[in-house]
């Protein structure tokens, strides 16, 4: 399916990409905007990093690490194999490729420009024509309060602590003062939306954030297009990442009607793996079962399809 009219959607990083990259793959180009976690950034090297941003731009613009994940394909490491040499922070691995975002990035925000406008850059330069929108332009922080290694900004839970310690609690740091940028205000607002597409990514570390960002909540309930929401749950387990664990350590249920709870008062309906299919019922709210692994490109873009195809099936008062 195609459609002339527009989609806006909220994506973390890899999960939430692959949606995106079958949306932007099925839409006309301009009719797909982002809105994107920005509570993983941090600084690190004194560079201003932006993890999910730059998933959703490679896996995009087609130049993404599918082995691992995170990063640009054929990437090389001079940088980091000198820095290691030299006795310089190694946790957190930057491809030569890579490093340039991050060095262009922070040279941008340093000469005044806001995160919106140095993204929008960014993703020109890789030929994307889908909008790239940070959720904020001001710093929102997931911070990690886990039980046995303190208090962590989400990197160094993430990736220097793999996601081991165990969490206690959740904080997103700045989202009361943060606003929604005025291109995020627009998106939103745009009468000529079609869908707003709630991307399967991890609900507490990747879309909770998003939703924190003060007046996100108020912006979508007052969007004209339906609400519609994949579930990252595929048989009560997820695809991968520490969503399934995290779920449990905070004593959330891994179903379909928990992930539609998490999302009441955002969400008009959902989408569920049929390996979830018995929850139909108790979701409380209409729901797709439809196959929702992304293990191609051609499976990206069927769920796509589907997705805007039930999201035309819904309307909002
Ligand atoms: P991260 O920021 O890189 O951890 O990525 P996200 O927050 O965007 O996504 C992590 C979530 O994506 C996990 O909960 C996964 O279960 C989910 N996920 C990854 N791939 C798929 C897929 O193919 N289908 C579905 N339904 N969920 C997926």
């Amino acid at each position: 399916m195609s459609t002339d009219r527009r989609v806006v959607a909220l994506t973390g990083g890899v999960g939430g990409a692959k949606l995106a990259h079958g949306l932007y793959r099925r839409l006309p180009p301009g009719a797909l905007a982002c809105i994107v976690n920005t509570g993983d950034d941090f600084r690190h090297l004194d560079l201003h990093v932006s993890p999910d941003i730059d998933t959703l731009i490679y896996t995009l613009g087609g130049v993404e690490n599918p082995a691992t994940g995170w990063g640009r394909r054929d990437e090389t490491w001079t940088f980091m194999a000198v820095l290691e040499q030299l006795g310089g922070p190694d946790w957190f691995r930057l491809g030569d490729g890579d490093l340039a975002f991050h060095v262009e990035r922070t040279r941008r925000l340093t000469a005044g420009e806001r995160l919106t406008e140095v993204t929008d850059h960014l993703r020109r330069g890789l030929g994307v024509s889908a909008a790239v929108l940070p959720m904020a332009d001001a710093p929102v922080r997931t911070i990690v309060h886990t039980v046995d290694a303190g208090t962590l900004t989400f990197q160094e839970y993430f990736v220097r602590h793999r996601a081991q310690p165990r969490v206690r609690a959740l904080e997103y740091e700045g989202a009361d003062h943060a606003e929604p940028p005025p291109e995020v205000v627009a998106a939103l607002a745009d009468p000529g939306l079609a869908a707003v597409v709630l991307c399967p990514s991890n609900p507490l570390l990747s879309v909770a954030p998003l939703l924190a960002v003060a007046g996100m909540r108020a912006l979508l309930a007052a969007c004209r297009a339906p609400v519609v929401a994949v579930s990252p749950l595929i048989g009560g387990a997820a695809v991968k990442g520490p969503t399934a664990k995290v779920m449990d350590e905070l004593g959330i249920a891994r179903t379909p009607e928990a992930i539609a709870e998490g999302y009441r008062g955002v969400i008009d309906a959902l989408v569920i793996d049929p390996s979830d299919a018995a929850s139909r019922d108790r979701c409380g709210l209409p729901v797709l079962v439809t196959p929702t692994l992304m293990d191609s490109t051609a499976r990206r873009e069927a769920l796509a399809d589907e997705v805007l195809d039930f999201a035309a099936t819904l309307g909002r008062g």
